[in-house]
């Protein structure tokens, strides 16, 4: 019938129940391309799917604060700061100057009366665990991968899952910011209150963040469990097992009655988490490119079949960074909408279901988490907890013909987009969805009348005419 078979996707569907994943993703080209601070070459950029690109005048990657400062005097062209490139949406594409701050990078201080930690704003997440460990610190929480710079991270207000933990934005407790024309200004809730709410989220649209300083906790380990369950089951429970459980999320899985269900609690156990051997095949690799070649018919039955057959994953115990984060080498294009808690399982299940009745093809699973509420002016959960809910379409194929069926669905159940990945709206809808969407506007023209920082992804955000 096709090349694939049975055992094949059985030991994909074993691994689909430790959906989790582990290792490490490729970094976009721009990291290589900083070798001297300043380069002109028109080399391209590209974010790490491959669905936004452009070709920079030139790129600048300072060492320090002041040579930043110096740069920005040189002249007012257009200018985009840049993280690790893990943003789906174009946030980023320019042909003025891309900023890399990859240099600012390392931990500064520390405070261990108040578990606070200053770090260079282009330090990659990864590196924050370990070195913050040795000062007795770990994160709140991670996304589901941590290649990203910490600025970029806060800049779409990233998150992990968990009903009682925030957006890494909301960890920040005081940031410097360099504004378009040089100004360096120290931003925290006491001294700048307005600013600093705007810019824990602000899209690389008010300036340079060199710096930040992160709320901690002390170190932890985690205890991670996965187990495969009927996606409706899972839903009806959802929000008690989200509060009693740190991190609590699921996998629903394309075209079958199943999710994978992923749970972590904090735990003093001894560390367990036996590696994969190198030279091991990745089976969520493994998984995606076996399901591409069953016809779409016929995915359901299969899935069903060989989840239900599947023996339960081992959990693994380990400091909380290496529990929290995964490495999706598998590249994908990804939207994100986060809908009112209530609104979380309807939404979902009216996406799982549209795609078996149109019978779509997509073999990525969905992603279901909880995230707690914030009064970060630009955050998706600005005003409460809200359920985040994730497509992803491979990246080797257009994602526009699935994503246009599911976005509509997002709106009807009052859909906040996430900012760094794939969504359409512009200004008049993004008003209605953010009571302090006009503040942040007034806001980045204050800082940048001439709109230098600007974009055309970010024209049409605003409701600025090119
Ligand atoms: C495989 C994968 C998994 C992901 N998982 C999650 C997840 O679990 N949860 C989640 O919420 N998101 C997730 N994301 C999205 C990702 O976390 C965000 O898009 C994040 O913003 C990317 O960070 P970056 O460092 O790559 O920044 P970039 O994508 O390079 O930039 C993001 C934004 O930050 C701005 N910026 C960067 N540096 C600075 C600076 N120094 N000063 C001011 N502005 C700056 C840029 O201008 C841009 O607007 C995922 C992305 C991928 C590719």
């Amino acid at each position: 019938m096709t090349r694939f078979s049975r055992r094949r996707l059985l030991a994909g569907a074993i691994f689909a129940n430790a959906f989790g994943g582990s290792l490490a993703g490729l970094a976009p080209r721009i990291a290589n391309a900083a070798e001297s601070n300043f380069a002109t070459d028109s080399l391209p950029w590209h974010n790490w799917s491959g669905g936004q690109s452009s070709q920079p005048a030139g790129r600048f990657a300072p060492a320090t604060e002041d040579q930043l400062i110096e740069f920005l005097g040189r002249d007012s062209a257009p200018l985009r700061p840049v993280g690790s490139g893990h943003s789906f949406s174009a946030l980023v594409p320019t042909d003025g100057h891309i900023v890399v701050l990859d240099k600012l990078t390392g931990l500064r201080s520390h405070d261990p009366a108040t578990l606070e930690a200053t770090l260079g704003a282009g330090i990659r997440l990864a590196e924050i665990g370990p070195v913050i460990e040795e000062v007795g610190q770990g994160m709140f929480n991670l996304p589901d991968i941590d290649r990203q710079t910490l600025a970029g991270a806060i800049s779409t207000a990233t998150h992990g899952t968990g009903l009682a933990l925030n957006t890494l934005s909301a960890y920040v407790s005081g940031l410097r910011l360099v504004t378009p024309s040089g100004k360096v200004m120290e931003l925290d809730a006491a001294k700048e209150p307005g600013l600093f709410a705007a810019a824990q989220v602000s899209l690389g649209a008010l300036g340079f963040v060199t710096e930040v300083r992160m709320r901690n906790r002390a170190a932890y380990r985690l205890k991670k469990t996965t187990r495969i369950q009927p996606t409706e089951d899972v839903l009806k429970d959802f929000e008690a097992q989200a509060r009693a459980h740190s991190h609590y999320e699921m996998f629903p899985l394309t075209h079958s009655q199943y999710a994978s269900v992923q749970i972590i609690d904090e735990t003093d156990e001894p560390i367990h988490n036996p590696q994969s051997p190198p030279d091991q095949p990745d089976p969520y690799d493994e998984l995606m490119r076996a399901l591409v070649h069953v016809p779409v018919a016929a995915r359901g039955a299969m899935i069903n079949a060989a989840v239900t057959a599947a023996p339960p994953s081992e959990p693994v115990v380990d400091v909380s960074y290496r529990i929290l984060a995964n490495v999706r080498n598998y590249r994908f294009n990804e939207m994100e909408y986060s809908v009112p808690l209530d609104a979380g399982a309807p939404c979902l299940l009216e996406i799982l279901r549209t795609i078996e009745e149109k019978q779509i093809d997509v073999v990525f699973p969905l992603e279901y988490r909880y995230v707690a509420g914030d009064d970060l002016w630009l955050s998706m959960f600005s005003g409460g907890p809200r359920a985040s809910i994730s497509v992803h379409r491979d990246a080797r194929f257009d994602y526009r013909p699935y994503f246009d069926i599911v976005e509509p669905i997002f709106w009807k159940y009052g859909g906040r987009p996430h900012w760094g990945k794939v969504h359409t709206l512009k200004h008049d809808q993004l008003m209605k969805l953010y009571p302090k969407f006009a503040d942040f506007l007034e806001m980045r023209e204050a800082l940048d009348p001439t709109g230098r920082m600007l974009n055309a992804h970010l024209r049409g955000l605003f409701g600025i005419a090119t």
